[in-house]
Formats: structure tokens, C-alpha cells, sequence
């Protein structure tokens, strides 16, 4: 799959997203869903919100909460966040990824692969189940590093 010449303006507003973050351990990932004529539609990022009931110290994704926003008509979208979005998840809440695939997101550009974390376990499948899903996906390389530190800045 190739890159889009505004997919790397649209992943750099997912990263100024993230730079809001204010939540300690948690990976600080932001989210923008653009629509096929290439307007915003929806964002998000991790702290941004809470569970209402706290779930046992996990918080909503920056995908989910874009995801949450998105009108549900919405055809031909595409969704840009600066981690590859999330395969399984410990809270057993469900994924960014199958999330992904049941709002009919057309296209997925992000800019890191989710690092293995060998105290979780969890090896990300993500962009392989959206490709299985027949999700276009995109990985920025350009982007890559300045979304892994990112990410990380929650890290303590
Ligand atoms: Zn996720």
C-alpha cells in the first residue's frame, strides 16, 4: 500500500493529539479519522477519557474515543494514529482493531508498530488482522521515531 501525500500532515496532527496526554505508565497515542474528501471527522487520545466504572486501572484508547465520534454513516475513512492499533487487550475489552473493522474504516495509515511488552505478553497483531479484514493499511516510516517517543512519553 502506498502513502497519500496528506497522510503525513494528518499523522502529525495525531501526534500533536498525543502530546496531550497526561496519564503516567499508559502508551500516549493519538487518533485522527478523516473522511474520503479529507476532512476531519472524529479524534481522540489515551487520558482523554475514563470508564465510567474505572476498569481496573485501564483507560479508552485514542481509537476507540475517535471511533465513538465517527457518524455511523460514514463510508470511505480513513483513520490515522500514530500506534499501530491494539490486537488484544488484558481488560478483555475489545480491540482497536476489530473496532476498526465494524465502523467500516477504509484505510488505516499509522506511524509505529506497537513494541512487544514482555511484562503484557502481547504480541500485536493488528495490522494483520486489518489487512485480513481487507483494511488498506499504512505504515509512516517517516513518522516512525517521533511517534515511538511519542508514545513513550508516559513511561516513568
Ligand atoms: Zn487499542
Amino acid at each position: 500500500m502506498t502513502s497519500h501525500p496528506r497522510d503525513r500532515y494528518w499523522l502529525e496532527q495525531a501526534l500533536l493529539l498525543s502530546g496531550r496526554c497526561t496519564v503516567p505508565r499508559i502508551y500516549c497515542v493519538g487518533c485522527v479519522i478523516v473522511d474520503q474528501e479529507g476532512a476531519q471527522i472524529a479524534q481522540g487520545y489515551t487520558g482523554e477519557l475514563a470508564y465510567p466504572d474505572g476498569s481496573s486501572g485501564s483507560s479508552p484508547h485514542a481509537e476507540e474515543i475517535a471511533l465513538s465520534r465517527m457518524p455511523a454513516t460514514t463510508e470511505g475513512a480513513t483513520l490515522y494514529s500514530t500506534l499501530e492499533p491494539c490486537s488484544e487487550r488484558l481488560s478483555g475489552l475489545e480491540c482497536c482493531s476489530s473496532r476498526i473493522i465494524s465502523h467500516g474504516i477504509a484505510r488505516v495509515v499509522f506511524g509505529v508498530r506497537e513494541p512487544f511488552d514482555s511484562r503484557l505478553q502481547i504480541h500485536c497483531r493488528g495490522e494483520d488482522q486489518l489487512r485480513e479484514a481487507g483494511i488498506a493499511v499504512v505504515q509512516l516510516f517517516e513518522l516512525e521515531e517521533r511517534c515511538l517517543a511519542a508514545i513513550k512519553r508516559g513511561d516513568t
